[in-house]
């Protein structure tokens, strides 16, 4: 700059020499004149183009001077180049921050001081129903129009979350949210949701839980302690004393039945899923259900007992060996708990039977009966915990309400799956689909029928096949 002032002092002087020497003190004063002016105009046009420059915003392409323009605008050009560079980090952070907040499973909406949308990410649109983007800067309070959200948004007292029903909820599809405002900043308000559908249903179910429960275990014990002050205070007959002391049993054992299931529920509920190292037989596993079933069917039905056609099912399992991964124990509870189930609710003198089927290398062993059938309306629900359709037949014959519900999740921590399917007036049918990794076969001929109770039940049930096959065309 210094430099740059001497050089234009210098240019003046040398100007006004010449004009000395050719001329005379006026000459040389004209010719200094006429270069300052030129001077002046040649350095406006410069300073013309560095403010247009400037004004335009763009940082490129930079207008190249020489001397005291060229550095200031090189100096602009410097600052500019630095603040935009600052720019785009800081922008590329709020995205990314931005960024994490969207892919946050809770909703967050950022309210100004009059509770309108600044911003919201995707998870809280689909809480409230907003559209993310075209219900910006509309007020909250016009978009979520549950009376509990008003008057918590307008309380100003936001200690405590707000449990509320999902816009999107149905009858059939209740969905929860939990919300909460936090102020922050010069009047704003934070908002922030998360899903409480699971929790709200858990928190249910474990009421409904205890209160069945309880209920379940109240009504024997009422009885019981009924015929404990019977037998306390009246004087009966020997005769009506053991009719007592017998229906006294019957109440406990029907206490010490539900007692087992409960911890059955709760030893499948605590416990890992059973590893595929064990194998189990089905042909044994059949075999012993089919002698349970014989037992349940005389008990229930001595004059008039079922037809339980096992034959083709059990030669089958025994021809090809077939053999299934998992617990032993879990694996009979579940397919016993269907075969009781069907002799329990067929009437005497009708068929209970077990087929086989391979499907894509799944097997399926369904239990059916010639039973009442159930109402279609029923079968989501058949496998809740304590869900009863025939209520009566279900006490009578000592069930707990908690069968299927073994049933469904032993078959699920196998890996496969439970399917239902019923007719009323023709019977029901419960398939119990194995997945291909869990079961294995080895057709050895020789093999051959290896127990005598098995043989016997083999020759027993052969007449009953054609009308096995019969009844599974028709609940099909
Ligand atoms: P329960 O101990 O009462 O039998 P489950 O969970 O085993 O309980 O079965 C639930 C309900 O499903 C039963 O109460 C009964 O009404 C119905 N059910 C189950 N199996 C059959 C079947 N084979 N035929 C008709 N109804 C059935």
């Amino acid at each position: 700059m210094f430099v740059q002032l001497l050089l234009s002092l210098a240019m003046l002087v040398a100007v006004a020499t010449g004009g000395w020497l050719v001329a005379d003190a006026v000459g040389a004063l004209v010719a200094v004149l006429v270069a300052a002016a030129g001077w002046m105009a040649f350095d406006h046009g410069r300073a013309a183009r560095a403010i247009h420059w400037l004004r335009s915003g763009a940082i490129e392409p930079m207008p190249q001077f020489l001397g005291v323009w060229g550095e200031v605008v090189y100096r602009a050009h410097q600052q500019l180049r630095s603040r935009a560079r600052d720019l785009a980090a800081s922008d590329a952070r709020l995205q990314e921050f931005l960024a994490a907040i969207q892919a946050s499973p809770n909703g967050v909406v950022l309210l100004d001081q009059l509770g309108r949308i600044e911003w919201c990410n995707r998870t809280s649109a689909e809480h409230f129903g907003f559209d993310a983007r075209r219900d910006l800067l509309q007020l909250i309070g016009n978009l979520v129009r549950d009376p509990a959200f008003v008057a918590y948004f307008q309380s100003g007292n936001y200690d405590r979350e707000l449990v509320m029903t999902r816009p999107s909820s149905s009858a059939s599809q209740p969905m929860k949210v939990a919300v909460q405002l936090h102020p922050y900043g010069q009047g704003r308000r934070l908002l922030l949701s998360r899903d409480v559908t699971a929790i709200d249903q858990a928190e249910t179910m474990r009421r409904d839980f205890v209160a069945n429960v309880s209920h379940e275990i109240r009504t024997p014990l009422t009885v019981l302690a009924g015929f404990v002050e019977a037998l306390q205070t009246l004087a009966l007959e020997p005769h009506e004393q053991t009719r007592y002391l017998g229906l006294m049993a019957s109440q406990a054992t029907r206490m010490q039945t539900l007692v087992s299931d409960l911890l059955t529920l709760s030893k499948l509920d605590g416990s890992p899923p059973p590893g595929r190292t064990d194998w189990v037989a089905l042909s044994d596993l059949l075999a012993t259900c089919l002698q349970e079933a014989k037992a349940l069917s005389g008990m229930l039905c001595a004059d008039l007992p079922h037809r339980l056609i096992f034959a083709e099912a059990l030669s089958l399992a025994e021809k090809q060996h077939l053999e299934l991964a998992g617990s032993r124990a879990e694996l009979h509870s579940a397919l016993s708990n269907l075969i009781n189930n069907a002799v329990r609710y067929t009437p005497g003198g009708g068929q209970v039977g077990v087929t086989l089927h391979w499907l894509d290398g799944r097997l399926s062993i369904a239990v059916h009966d010639s039973g009442p059938g159930i109402e279609a309306e029923h079968l989501p629900r058949l496998t809740e915990r304590f869900y009863r359709v025939d209520r009566s037949r279900s006490r009578e014959t000592g069930g707990t309400g908690l069968g299927l519900a073994i049933v469904k999740h032993v078959v699920q921590r196998h890996g496969g799956e439970l399917q239902l399917s019923s007719q009323v007036g023709t019977g029901s049918r419960f398939v119990v689909v194995m997945p291909a990794e869990r079961v294995r076969r080895s057709d050895v001929a020789e093999r051959g029928l290896q127990s005598a109770h098995r043989s016997e039940a083999v020759a027993a049930d052969t007449s009953d096949q054609r009308s096995d096959q019969g009844f599974d065309q028709a609940v099909k």
